[in-house]
């Protein structure tokens, strides 16, 4: 076979060669040691819990090391491709801290476009790169075409709306398939223009020289030393339109980007040997794998599932509706990334997670466990430690959106809501309340008077007239002036006023000498002032809602009783 001739007669208008492309294409300049990792989406929905896994650990491992992080669009399945969806990739990840030093990004105008120099960063647009490295390996007798009839495609393409792979794929049956690859690798050059001149299209498939039962030793860097079994398929590199099969772009893409690492899902696994004989036939040098294992859940029974796409907390859509802080849900991935980042975390508590140490051989290789529990502890945390005014500014972001009547309430007095969030914040045990901002509201909804009600009840077993009692007296003494202390004290005096003992250790010694305690008159006044039993540090609650509301709402109480 001539197949310098065939290559003309497949891609007669292909004239780069591939030294030229790669011209376009110069090494980076970068430091020693610097990686160069991309995530390489395709935008066929929205971003999914375990997407965030491999942009982080690309994210990290390039900036950690002086070098790049980029956002390939991996575009070329028109059929799967959702509107918008790009656009709404690359605002969650930027929402999520994962911001790209080049790539696909979105233009003043909305729209996507390029930034850097080994763009175009969507596949759709690098049609005539993958032709050139195409028309070579049918110069060098490595890939051949394999034509059906335009009809046979279109009858296909009416039966199903997978026909393209169908079209595509040899016989389901191994012998037979074995026959069918070997009679179109001997088609001729004859046989090629009578089907060109027929306008029939074709694939082109690589012409596959491995053996199955030989392994080429692997490693990758997360899943450790491997076998891998030589790859003897004729797989397609460029479908009938001309656009390449993941496995081709991928390979071409990442040598030509200078993709250093490659980060991916383990479901590429098995492609692998595919990807190491087109590093092969195409001259590249290989980059460096990780494969990250499913990110895994349990279900009802208990049992370990994977985490699919229409499981709670798959979608990370969910998350800000659900309210959590993107610094939260960023913290708790580096939980689950690295085994060693919360022993880090609790040394460095006022550090952020981008001056973690991340560690490639601290990752586990099986697949990581989501939990909720385990998120919403992260989460508190983390909020227990902003400032008040980082709570504000977020939660009132976040209620306006998803919540505008409360929201509107948050801002219409940014101080007062400040003075609330504020409570129990900054020392060394800071209140931990929030583990969303969705938690805000019933926390602490009743310090404005829209939303407060009782919403627990005094215990049958007090006396309704020890409450009035204690409330009324209350009243009687209350100064907003007094400090914490003096406050205190008038609370004791009321107790013993009412035959409560005023100290927890003599009641507890002797709880039948007494009608009650110190803690049941607090909460006789909690009740009135919050509507709960659990609520902050009252004497600070009464601080906040000034003298005219504590007291219109111990009278109200008092009248009710
Ligand atoms: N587009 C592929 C995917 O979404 C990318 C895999 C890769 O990172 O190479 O699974």
């Amino acid at each position: 076979m001539d197949y310098q001739k065939l290559a003309e007669l497949l891609y007669p208008n292909v004239t780069k060669t591939p030294a030229e492309i790669e011209a376009q294409f110069p090494p980076r300049n970068l430091p020693e040691g610097a990686k160069v990792t991309r995530f390489a989406p395709s935008p066929t929905g929205f971003v999914h819990f375990g997407g965030l896994f491999p942009s982080t650990i690309g994210e990290r491992l390039a900036h950690q090391s002086g070098g790049v992080f980029f956002l390939r669009i991996e575009d070329t399945d028109a059929k799967r491709e959702v509107d918008g969806a790009a656009e709404g990739l690359i605002r969650t990840l930027s929402h999520y801290g994962i911001h790209f030093d080049e790539g696909a990004v979105i233009g003043e105008d909305g729209s996507i476009c390029d930034k850097g120099d080994y763009g175009p960063y969507r596949q759709s647009a690098r049609g005539p790169i993958y032709h050139v490295f195409a028309k070579q390996l049918v110069r060098e007798g490595r890939a051949y075409p394999v034509f059906t009839t335009r009809e046979e495609l279109d009858a296909l393409n009416a039966a199903d709306k997978k026909a393209e792979i169908k079209a595509r794929d040899w016989h389901e049956d191994q012998s037979e398939q074995k026959e069918q690859m070997l009679r179109a690798r001997n088609i001729t050059l004859e046989e090629v223009e009578e089907n060109l001149r027929a306008g029939n299209p074709f694939v082109l498939r690589i012409l596959a020289d491995g053996d199955p039962e030989k392994k080429l030793p692997f490693t990758d860097l997360i899943k450790g030393k491997l076998e891998i079994p030589e790859n003897d398929e004729d797989f397609v590199l460029l479908k009938s339109d001309g656009i390449p099969t993941y496995h081709f772009a991928h390979a071409v893409d990442d040598h030509l980007m200078g993709t250093t690492h490659v980060i991916r899902g383990e479901e590429w696994l098995p492609s692998l040997s595919k990807h190491l004989m087109l590093f092969r036939y195409l001259g590249f040098r290989l980059p460096k794998f990780m494969h990250i294992a499913q990110i895994m859940r349990l279900d009802e029974s208990g049992n370990k599932k994977k985490l699919s796409k229409r499981d709670m907390g798959a979608n990370m859509d969910d998350y800000s509706r659900m309210g959590y802080s993107p610094a939260c849900v960023c913290e708790y991935i580096m939980t689950l990334l690295n085994s060693n980042y919360e022993e880090w975390h609790m040394q460095n508590p006022e550090k952020p997670y981008t001056d973690f140490p991340f560690n490639i051989k601290k990752m586990s290789n099986s697949g990581c466990l989501f939990d909720f529990d385990k998120l919403n502890d992260v989460s508190k945390n983390i909020i227990s430690r902003m400032s008040a005014e980082e709570v504000y500014s977020e939660v009132s972001a976040w209620a306006l959106t998803y919540d505008p009547a409360f929201g509107a309430l948050l801002v219409r007095d940014p101080d007062y809501t400040r003075s609330i969030l504020a409570i129990g914040r900054g020392g060394k045990k800071p209140r931990k309340d929030f583990a969303t901002w969705a938690d805000v509201k019933p926390y602490m909804s009743f310090f404005f008077d829209e939303c407060f009600r009782i919403e627990d009840a005094y215990d049958e077993k007090f006396d309704k007239a020890d409450i009035k009692h204690a409330l009324s007296s209350f009243l009687a003494s209350y100064d907003p002036a007094d400090d914490m202390n003096t406050w205190f004290d008038k609370v004791k005096a009321i107790a013993r006023e009412i035959g409560y003992a005023d100290d927890m250790k003599a009641y507890k010694a002797d709880p039948a000498a007494f009608r009650g305690n110190i803690a049941d008159v607090s909460m006789f006044l909690r009740v009135a002032v919050t509507g709960k039993l659990n609520a902050p540090d009252l004497y600070t609650v009464m601080q906040i809602l000034g003298k005219s509301r504590t007291e219109a709402r111990i009278k109200s109480m008092i009248e009710s009783l």
